[in-house]
């Protein structure tokens, strides 16, 4: 399948058009925006790592029966997937107390939920993706009440299928974030990528940050993290 235009350039990545025009390449780059952009950078081979990490996840979950945009790996970098229009909602599953959830609600980082939370964060740069509740997301239009359902429960199958990988790994999933989309036949399937960029990670022993939070607040050792997170996935594989 051959790259033809750039339909889209985002922060991390770059989406091309095909000759098939259900079909996408989708390329990763080594960039790295925090704060909405404020904080700009670059760490190195996170492209490859995002890339073979979200399409191992992705082939995995769709094993285990979860719709997903991943079709084919086509090289270290660039992945073929179906093409959506995505649901322009962040969906953040949380077990434990991290990030914005500690600063909106005033608690430290690091207690475990008895359940986990599920927010949804409205895509608008303008707005600077504010949180939104289901019903407010309704009212806008900017998925239906089926949908907003088909989400929450898609999204609560991957957090138990993705909380069972990482601890067989010895790491703890914290939250992550995940986009949806619907394809040309109105079939809602989990796209975008799940990957160190959209996870936290942290070592269940040390509770050593093995993602993006490195980058986010200066800890160092960014690019290492990203190496040994991924080793952590190819040495049970
Ligand atoms: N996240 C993301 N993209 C965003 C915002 C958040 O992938 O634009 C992920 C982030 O990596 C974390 C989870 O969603 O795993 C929850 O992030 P949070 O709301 O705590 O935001 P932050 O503290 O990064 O501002």
């Amino acid at each position: 399948m051959e790259k033809k235009e750039l339909l889209y350039e985002g922060k991390a990545k770059r989406v091309y058009c095909t000759d098939d025009s259900e079909k996408l390449i989708v390329s990763y780059k080594d960039d790295a925006t925090a704060f909405n952009g404020l904080k700009k950078g670059s760490i190195a081979g996170k492209g490859i790592v995002n890339n073979r990490m979200s399409n191992l996840l992705m082939s995995r979950l769709e094993q285990a029966g979860i719709p997903t945009h991943f079709i084919e790996e086509l090289n270290e970098r660039e992945t073929l997937v179906r093409r959506v229009s995505i649901v322009p909602l962040e969906v953040v599953v949380r077990n434990i107390s991290a990030g914005s959830f500690s600063r909106l609600y005033g608690v430290e980082e690091g207690i475990r939920f008895a359940k986990p939370v599920i927010e949804f964060c409205y895509k608008n740069d303008a707005l600077k993706d504010p949180l939104i509740c289901s019903s407010a997301a309704e009212a806008l239009g900017l998925a239906s009440d089926e949908e907003i359902m088909s989400i929450k429960s898609y999204a609560q199958r991957v957090n138990i299928w993705l909380q069972q990988f990482w601890n067989k790994r010895g790491v703890t999933l914290v939250d992550f974030k995940l986009e949806f989309g619907r394809t040309a036949d109105g079939l809602l399937i989990l796209a975008d990528e799940i990957s160190p960029d959209t996870c936290r990670l942290w070592d269940s022993s040390t509770q050593e940050k093995l993602d993006k939070d490195r980058f986010r607040r200066d800890l160092g050792r960014v690019e290492e993290a990203y190496q040994e997170i991924m080793r952590r996935v190819l040495e049970t594989f």
